[in-house]
């Protein structure tokens, strides 16, 4: 009955599945566990009219003209250069770290200095990861980078990730940078923005095809049975192509052990009053235990609502526990030799697939995650 199944209605699973009926002709059946499609990026209108993101804010943002204009068939946009404020000794300062926020913090004699030195140094519109700047062994710069490290790094790198930076992966340090611009956007991608009447909507488009079939509230455990070489359906032998989007560890019962995750606890809040905040994010890079606060309305552009919905995000280790849901991959050597240990479990299953961000125990922004589903569903 299908050619294909696919695990995870999530962007991954979602964009996969389209590619695969629409123009490979493919019967496809998408299984999803939670009683919803969209995976994380998925979105609703909460008790008080609000648009709110379930998961934590998801902004899409991308260079990659094919992804925008694949996605852009199942949405309008609103498109915004996204600005992130980090609150630091009560005031707002823009992030990442940039010649704004330079002239905010030191005094203007020093700021014009520690200007130029920068630019001699790095090249004006340059991105320099905070781990780099550190290393410089002149006293300037050593002085803004040790303002960057203790202000906006430290503590929110430790509450994000429950570790020393020290201890973090390069990949994920050399996301924090520190730009050599007045470019005050969070993302420097040509396209930044969320989906015009929200990401579920875009979502709900992409599987309505006639040859989508979606079961959402099934695990796909319940259908399926994976051992050694064979995938059964429901009791019968599937020959078709599998791809998996869920957590790998899961799917062999945690056999070597969990795979090691951090988890966020999403506190929501409604205040009757037209603004919270005035900003979409700000992080609390010194202070409070949430690392940050969004306020959707600035987020998503909604007008038609005269209160205001915020959520806190507040970082936990993952422990596998009813409800606690797996955001975050800890990148580090030993935590990659187990997910090979599990990956290794797969080499034997013909046709079956591993993509996104779980079943491959890494972290993709939405437009790298769709490019890899687009490249996948080409190959089959
Ligand atoms: C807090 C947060 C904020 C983010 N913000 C941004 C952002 O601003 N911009 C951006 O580009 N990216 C952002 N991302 C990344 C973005 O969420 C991912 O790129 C995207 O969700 C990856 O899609 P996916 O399909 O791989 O995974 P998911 O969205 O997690 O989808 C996987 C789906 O598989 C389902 N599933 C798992 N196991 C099973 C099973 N056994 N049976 C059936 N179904 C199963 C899950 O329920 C889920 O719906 C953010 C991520 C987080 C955690």
């Amino acid at each position: 009955m299908y050619d294909c199944i696919i695990i995870g209605a999530g962007i991954a699973g979602a964009v996969a599945a389209r590619k695969l009926a629409e123009e490979k002709g493919k019967k496809v059946l998408v299984l999803e566990r939670r009683d919803h499609i969209g995976g994380n990026c998925y979105d609703e209108v909460d008790g008080y009219g609000v648009l709110i993101h379930n998961y934590g804010p998801h902004i899409f943002h991308t260079g990659m003209e094919e992804v925008f204009a694949y996605l852009s068939r199942f949405t309008d946009w609103y498109l915004f250069g996204h600005e992130v404020v980090a609150k630091v000794d009560g005031r707002l300062i823009p992030i990442p770290f940039n010649l704004n926020t330079l002239h905010m913090v030191f005094e203007k004699e020093k700021a014009e200095r520690l200007e130029c030195k920068l630019i001699e140094t790095y090249g004006e519109g340059s991105r320099v990861p905070i781990m780099k700047l550190r290393e410089n062994e002149d006293a300037d710069i050593r002085e803004i980078a040790d303002y960057v490290y203790e202000n906006v790094f430290l503590r929110y790198t430790m509450k994000q990730w429950g570790q020393m930076p020290e201890e973090i992966s390069p990949e994920v340090t050399g996301r924090v940078p520190v730009l050599i611009s007045y470019d005050n956007r969070y993302f420097q991608d040509k396209y930044q923005g969320v989906p015009k009447d929200g990401f579920t909507p875009m979502f709900e488009r992409m599987l309505a095809h006639e040859n989508v079939t979606v079961r959402s509230g099934v695990d796909c455990k319940e259908v399926l049975t994976f051992s050694g070489e064979g995938i059964m359906l429901d009791g019968e032998p599937f020959s078709g192509d599998v791809i998996y989007t869920g957590a790998l560890d899961e799917l062999f019962d945690c056999k070597f052990g969990r795979l090691p995750y951090r988890s966020l606890r999403f506190d929501f809040e409604h205040y009757n009053q037209d603004s919270y905040q005035g900003h979409s994010v700000v992080n609390y890079t010194v202070s409070e235990d949430f690392t940050r606060i969004t306020e959707f309305k600035f987020l998503t552009g909604q007008q038609d609502t005269d209160g205001t919905t915020i959520v806190k995000e507040y970082p936990f280790a993952y422990t596998g526990a009813e409800g606690e849901i797996p955001y975050y991959a800890i990148l580090n050597e030993e935590n990659q030799a187990l997910y090979e240990k599990y990956r290794a479990l797969t080499d034997g299953m013909k046709r079956f697939h591993l993509l996104g961000r779980l079943a491959e125990y890494k972290y993709y922004n939405i437009d790298a995650m769709t490019k890899k589903a687009m490249e996948l569903a080409d190959s089959l």
